[in-house]
């Protein structure tokens, strides 16, 4: 291989890697129990969720007994004009119980090589991925409480680890703490109310961080995660938090929450 090459392979597996790698926590070594492999799965739905983020639904057609651990992510590779893969991580936002079919959440930047692209696959195509990889997962045993802080398109692996854990009726209270700019960024906004109706052990606090003066109909709190944690969580015993978002918003959550008293070691990040 050209020594041009080969620096960039290096370049580019030591960029996934540092993006993937939990810097807070040792690995988990549930996580390492579903050996990953590459396979086919075929788009079987693509809805619009928010102006700038869609929802896919893929079903594996090689790979029948696909499944994975709420919370890992899948390699999506997609080739350009020219024939280069390219190859992007994203998180399963659909719980295991629903594998082999999975669902990815993704964020379409314009100009980027596969969540600018990946829109224009017709229902019906294929697409190749690697996985499921990942060791973002719920920690077991579960502590008195579980809470979940997401920001943005970070609901994906989240919702998968919620869904995942009211289905097997877990006695864990779980709170879900969601930021996001506008009200038409709440993401899976239906499917989480509906999920807190019919789950007392489940509460869902959001915060909208849009600096426009008057929202119609907004319910839910305004301004920066750190303040909502602050005013909402009381105590910070017996409780594990799982962290999904850009940088930025993990740091700031994260030394909100040690502030409020809640050890290190019981906070779990994922970072894109
Ligand atoms: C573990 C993990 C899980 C993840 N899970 C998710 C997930 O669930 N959902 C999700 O949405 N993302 C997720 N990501 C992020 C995802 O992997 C990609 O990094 C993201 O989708 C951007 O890839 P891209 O191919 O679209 O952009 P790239 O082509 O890599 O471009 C990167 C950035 O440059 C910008 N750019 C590209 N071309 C141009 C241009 N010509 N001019 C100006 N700007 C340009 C793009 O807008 C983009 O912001 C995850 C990442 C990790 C590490």
């Amino acid at each position: 291989m050209r020594r041009a090459s080969w620096c960039r392979l290096v370049k580019t597996f030591y960029r996934d890697c540092s993006m993937i790698t939990n810097k807070y926590k040792p690995l988990s070594k549930i996580a390492m129990s579903i050996p990953p492999r590459k396979f086919k799965a075929s788009i079987t739905a693509l809805v619009q969720l928010s102006p700038t983020v869609i929802s896919i639904t893929f079903k594996p057609v090689d790979f029948p007994d696909f499944t994975f651990e709420a919370g890992q992510f899948v390699m999506l590779s997609l080739p350009d004009e020219a024939g280069n893969e390219n190859k992007r991580a994203f998180s399963i936002a659909s719980p295991p119980h629903e594998a082999p079919e999975f669902r990815l959440c993704i964020k379409v930047h314009q100009g980027g090589k596969v969540s600018g692209r990946i829109g224009s696959v017709p229902v019906g195509g294929l697409v190749d991925f690697h996985g499921p990889f990942g060791k973002f997962v719920l920690h077991k045993p579960l502590d008195k409480e579980t809470m979940f802080v997401a920001g943005g398109t970070g609901i994906a692996p989240l919702y998968s680890m919620i869904a995942d854990l009211l289905h097997t009726n877990t006695q864990t209270d779980i709170a879900l703490f969601f930021s996001f700019r506008e009200p038409y960024d709440y993401l899976y906004a239906k499917n989480l109310e509906q999920l807190a109706d019919k789950h007392s052990n489940f509460k869902v606090y959001t915060t909208l961080t849009s600096r426009t003066a008057s929202v119609p109909g907004w319910c839910g709190s305004r301004g920066r995660i750190c303040e909502l944690l602050m005013r909402i969580i009381k105590s910070p015993r017996d409780k594990s938090v799982y962290i999904c978002g850009p940088k930025e918003f993990i740091d700031a959550s994260r030394e909100t929450l040690v502030q409020i008293g809640i050890p290190s070691e019981k906070i779990f990040v994922e970072q894109w």
